[in-house]
């Protein structure tokens, strides 16, 4: 059972194909989007190890010539130096304007492979195949790529949409139980921002996701593939509804920098901490019932995610370091936070009217 989510961009359009076994046959499903059957695969050292060899085998018997290009694991390759290093060997194998780059990976090679796909020889086609729970669900979708700089994270990057997004639910069978939980994380967040009765399905069906059911995985990716593409395709470039992707992330990029992104804290699990320091925020300014909260911090726990600060170590930071990390943030404007907060599951907005004493004054736990 393969599932289609459609990304209405114009003449942008494209497709992701969402089923278990798409790797095994992605030969077949790119011929469509092939200018020539060649097709250069960007991946990096674990996901080749569990999964180059049976997409590479896949082209083989589709006729599609293919190379590949293996990069370091981490957070550490989406950066300037490892682009360059990208962008050479890309070059190196003579890679031009009809021809097709295949990033092979989570979000770190989707957004590097992607950025590279933007600027070499101002813009190439590219196909995404995402390989963790996250990509599949957020970082594939929607056209966003980056690197970081030691100023901060994505700070340097383009929008270059993919030509076909390909997210097999099999590929995840090896992913590091953690990583399947942070990438959760992030589904949970479309059922809170915008559609309560997917928050009721999670509650039900989570589990059982989290244990491997390739049809709830499947289920659970193309409804947030559904929703992000509806997202996306109303707001492309950010200028406003895109922004409630944005729950949860202000608080949790304020965690994951003091965090040291070194594995102390993963993106998703920052970002589950965030949703539920967003809905105790809201609860407190009056704008959200105590139940929709306790329900939030209910799911996340019974699943096995962090709700607090303290769950990775991270209590105690004072309220204004937090705040700082905040004011660095790429979604501050004249001086003012941007916050996506909620009037109850399935009710987030975008607002810029909350003071940061109140914040604060959350922050620091005071009355
Ligand atoms: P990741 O790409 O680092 O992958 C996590 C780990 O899992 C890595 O060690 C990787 O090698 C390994 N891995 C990947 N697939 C595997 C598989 N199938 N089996 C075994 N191991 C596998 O991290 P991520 O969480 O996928 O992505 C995080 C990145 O995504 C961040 O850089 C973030 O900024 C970016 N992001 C981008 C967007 C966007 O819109 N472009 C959205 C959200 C996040
Ligand atoms: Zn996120």
């Amino acid at each position: 059972m393969t599932r289609t989510v459609r990304v209405d961009l114009g003449a942008r359009s494209y497709d992701i194909a969402i089923g278990a076994g798409l790797l095994a046959a992605a030969g077949d499903a790119m011929k469509a989007v092939l200018s020539r059957p060649r097709v250069v695969i960007v991946t990096d050292r674990n996901v080749a190890d569990a999964h180059l060899g049976t997409v590479e085998a896949s082209c083989v018997r589709s006729g599609i010539e293919t190379a590949a290009i293996v990069l370091p694991p981490g957070e550490a390759t989406k950066s300037f130096a490892e682009l360059e290093h990208l962008c050479g060997a890309l070059i190196d194998r003579r890679v031009g304007r009809d021809d097709m780059i295949l990033a092979l990976g989570g979000g770190v090679i989707g957004d590097l492979a992607g950025f590279a796909a933007s600027i070499l020889r101002r813009g190439v086609d590219f196909i995404q195949a995402p390989t963790t729970l996250l990509a599949q669900v957020d970082s594939s979708v929607g056209g966003k790529t980056a690197v970081n700089v030691p100023q901060g994270k994505n700070l340097i990057g383009a929008f270059h949409q993919p030509r076909l997004v390909l997210a097999d639910v099999a590929a995840l069978d090896t992913l590091p139980r953690r990583e399947v939980l942070a990438g959760y994380a992030e589904v949970v967040k479309y059922g809170l921002l915008g559609d309560r009765g997917f928050f009721d399905w999670l509650e039900v069906n989570g589990p059982a996701l989290i244990e491997g059911d390739r049809a709830a995985r499947i289920e659970a990716v193309a409804r947030s593939c559904q929703a992000k593409a509806r997202i996306v395709a109303a707001d492309e470039r950010e200028s406003g509804e895109r922004a409630l992707l944005n729950l949860g992330h202000t608080f949790g990029h304020a965690l994951e920098a003091e965090g040291g992104y070194d594995g102390t804290i993963l993106h998703g699990e920052a970002v589950a901490i965030g949703m539920v320091q967003a809905f105790e925020l809201s609860a407190r300014l009056g704008l959200c019932n105590g139940q929709d909260v306790e329900r939030v911090r209910r799911h996340f726990t019974a699943v096995g995610l962090p709700v607090r600060p303290a769950d990775r170590g991270l209590d105690g930071v004072p309220a204004e370091r937090l705040l700082h990390h905040m004011a660095q943030d790429k979604k501050v404007r004249d001086g003012r936070l941007t916050f996506v907060l909620v009037r109850g599951i399935g009710e987030a907005f975008v607002t810029r009217d909350v003071e940061a004493p109140a914040v604060s004054a959350y922050l620091s736990g005071e009355a």
